[in-house]
């Protein structure tokens, strides 16, 4: 490929940049990527511990069966377990699941992450919850929220200097209000690379933990099915846009990556010990809840 003098300035301008600033390696392309305002893990952590709160509260809270919390966080830390030190570093995952019927996973920045009742309940075995745990966890360990929190900054920076250059009282202001919207940044849409990485990253820890990869495929198809047509509230297409080839790009990387799993009973769904901690469980956590909602259905339609 013919690089323009252009472009070859610009490269050899980030190469600097790489060598006088911090870089950060992403373990999901295994490439350096100029992030130079990117917080620090424990900065991610703090910043995750503190939004947890509120995020917990604007979801429904937690639902309060032991068994169930107990049980998806264990599926978790399983997951945890695996991720390279390396990759892991000093984040501090946690695993809750939260009362909300939309159909949703999320990880705050530093290792927080949720599933919410309504997804679990679309699930069938130990392996697809495994991948959806798998896929957050990506998400923080390729630091993704923080990676978009750096480019936000590097914004707010250029908006000011241009405001500054044009003589523009305006610009200090812009940039003001862009702090303010990288500050409420938790929850982020992510990008189509982002969702692929995340894919790889949570298909390589399912694998090393010991799980069935083809949970993957069946994620995507409960998924797809369940959220179709739907991209509205926080919907799990909302804040996970879908690359078109993503069910075949898990096929692909399950065939050329992990040989070894297709067909190998070492590799587990865990089907029967899902169905007896959350679907069994189910009744006992929602009952109230699913009751209240059909009550306020009927006191609507009437
Ligand atoms: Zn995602």
């Amino acid at each position: 490929m013919k690089c323009s003098k252009l472009s070859l300035c610009v490269s050899t301008v980030i190469a600097a940049a790489c060598v006088l600033f911090a870089c950060t390696h992403n373990p999901a392309t295994g490439k350096k990527e100029f992030a130079p305002f990117m917080p620090s893990t424990g900065q991610q952590v703090s910043l995750g511990l503190k939004a947890a709160p509120e995020f917990e509260r604007q979801s429904g809270g937690r639902i309060t069966n032991p068994v169930v919390q107990n049980y998806v966080n264990s599926v978790g830390q399983r997951i945890v377990a695996v991720i390279p030190p390396n990759e892991r570093r000093d984040f501090r995952f946690s695993f809750t699941v939260v009362n909300d019927k939309i159909i949703n996973a999320f990880a705050l920045p530093g290792g927080p992450i949720y599933i919410t009742r309504g997804l679990l309940y679309k699930l069938e075995t130990e392996a697809d919850l495994a991948f959806i745990l798998g896929h957050e966890v990506g998400h923080v360990v390729a630091q993704h929220s923080a990676r978009q929190m750096s480019k936000q900054t590097e914004m707010q920076l250029l908006i000011a200097g241009a405001g500054m250059l044009a003589g523009d009282s305006q610009g200090g202001q812009t940039a003001v209000e862009l702090g303010k919207f990288a500050g409420g940044m938790y929850l982020l849409k992510y990008g189509r690379d982002e969702e692929s990485q995340a894919d790889t990253l949570g298909l390589k820890y399912i694998v090393s933990a010991g799980y069935d990869p083809q949970a993957s495929i069946a994620v995507m198809k409960v998924l797809q099915s369940a959220t179709s047509g739907s991209s509205k509230g926080n919907d799990w297409f909302a804040t996970h846009p879908n690359p078109g080839n993503r069910l075949e790009s898990l096929n692909n990387q399950i065939r050329r990556n992990y040989p070894q799993t297709i067909n190998n009973p070492k590799f587990v769904t865990n089907r029967e010990a899902f169905s007896q901690n959350v679907l069994r469980q189910r009744a006992e956590v929602d009952g109230p809840v699913r009751q209240f909602e059909e009550l306020l259905v009927s006191i609507n339609a009437d």
